[in-house]
């Protein structure tokens, strides 16, 4: 005992409702805001996301903070069915964006600053930006080049930042920046910066072949003025928060992956009963049925992976190497999903006829989102090497045979 597969009631009625909020708000949008690449549209939804019964983006935050905490398990069972029924990687990617932003203060932040920043953002009135991604450097965060120095009990930020979804409407921004630059990302710190400083500047929005409507912007970071007391938590400590955060939106970010995943292979699968060639469906092909075929069950490994991911989280478990191997998985299975349902609509399947091209789009750049496939590899090839060794004496024989 103790292994179940089943979904609770409770959870089950959590996907239904969840599937018909996706079915009813997003679905019909989808193209649009594509179409358009209209942010506020996309915004729009995120209100509705954000109100009862739903509460989609306070679902991280502690409830004596105004949040609606949910286990990882039933963000990922919402993140499935908002992207899958949705078919919308932009609006799943907006709730990861508001479970992610917060995690600073949610980790590390004063009472003072979660009382202040949090209860806002758990009801949809505020938003934050998380500023970590640089021209320079994306997964090599040691790397970072924004400074941050107290001078006169202020502290003066100088850098740039690339790719902060939303900066140009957030409320608040959360920055990363070193204040040792010795230390690597031990030098890190995080700090939060009120919309509007001097000297904090949305200076571009950055064109994506997909996500469109998920507006990504360049920031520029000059001489920027904020009190002592807006360092979140220690100095030093950012880059921890940080991760601390991203174990746990990785997780169910990659339950929005498989959510897209299961919407191609529906598209495609539909579409396949319906076309003929040669006189046939062409679905009696086999090269085009065992493909989707391929996607259907990497789908079930990919849940079952992020599953046991977010389980081990809810257990209160470090995560870090499974959810890395759920999301490198989930990615790899994205992208294929999106591929194949392309193939198999032939020529349609580049129109906007259809839904899959959008898809496709919108895979190949989200699976960047929190980490890079490679660098989730990375951190489950660190766990494999660190926990093997080679048996006693191997490295010996093999010297001297060489
Ligand atoms: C939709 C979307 C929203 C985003 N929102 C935000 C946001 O709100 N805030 C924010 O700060 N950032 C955001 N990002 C940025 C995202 O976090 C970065 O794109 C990601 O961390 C990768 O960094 P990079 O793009 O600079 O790629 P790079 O780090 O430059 O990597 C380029 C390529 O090299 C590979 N690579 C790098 N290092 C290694 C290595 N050691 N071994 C093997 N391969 C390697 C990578 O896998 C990748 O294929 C967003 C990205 C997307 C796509």
């Amino acid at each position: 005992m103790g292994f179940s597969f089943d979904l609770t009631p409770e959870q089950e009625e959590l996907r239904r409702q969840a599937a018909e909020f996706a079915r009813r708000e997003i679905a019909p949008l989808a193209a649009e805001i594509d179409e358009k690449d209209d942010s506020q549209l996309l915004l729009s939804v995120g209100q509705k996301m954000a109100q009862p019964p739903y509460r989609y983006l306070g679902m991280h935050i502690p409830e004596e903070y105004g949040g609606h905490p949910r286990s990882l398990i039933d963000i990922c069972i919402i993140m499935e069915e908002i992207a899958a029924i949705g078919q919308s990687a932009i609006c799943a990617a907006s709730i990861e964006g508001a479970l992610l932003s917060p995690g600073p203060f949610i980790k590390g932040g004063s009472e003072e600053q979660k009382k202040k920043y949090l209860p806002l953002i758990a009801r949809g009135e505020e938003r934050i930006s998380f500023c970590l991604t640089e021209p320079g450097i994306g997964s090599d965060v040691a790397g970072l080049e924004t400074r941050a120095k107290l001078v006169d009990n202020t502290w003066v930020l100088n850098g740039r930042k690339r790719y902060a979804s939303f900066a140009h409407v957030a409320d608040y921004h959360v920055v990363f920046a070193k204040t040792d630059p010795e230390k690597g990302a031990r030098g890190i710190s995080a700090f939060v910066v009120p919309g509007g400083t001097p000297g904090f500047t949305v200076i571009e929005r950055i064109p994506c072949i997909g996500m469109r409507g998920h507006q990504d912007e360049e920031v520029l970071i000059e001489d920027c003025r904020i009190p002592k007391e807006n360092l979140i938590g220690e100095e030093g400590r950012g880059m921890r928060y940080a991760l601390g955060a991203l174990d746990e939106s990785r997780t169910t970010l990659t339950s929005g992956f498989i959510g897209l995943a299961r919407a191609a292979l529906e598209e495609g699968v539909r579409f396949s009963k319906a076309r003929k060639a040669f006189g046939q469906p062409i679905a009696e092909f086999q090269a085009i049925s065992f493909p989707l075929t391929e996607v259907a069950i990497e789908i079930e490994a990919a849940r079952l992976l992020a599953y046991k991911a977010a389980w081990l989280g809810d257990q209160g478990i470090r995560h870090t190497a499974e959810t890395a191997a759920a999301k490198a998985f989930a990615s790899q299975l994205l992208i294929k999903a999106t591929n194949v349902a392309v193939e198999v609509h032939g020529g349609f399947g580049g129109t906007k006829r259809f839904p899959v091209e959008r898809m496709l789009r919108d895979g190949r750049i989200w699976v960047f989102a929190q980490g890079a496939p490679n660098i989730q590899k990375l951190i489950v090839m660190r766990d494999l090497y660190k926990r093997l060794e080679p048996p006693p004496g191997l490295v010996e024989e093999l010297a001297a045979r060489a």
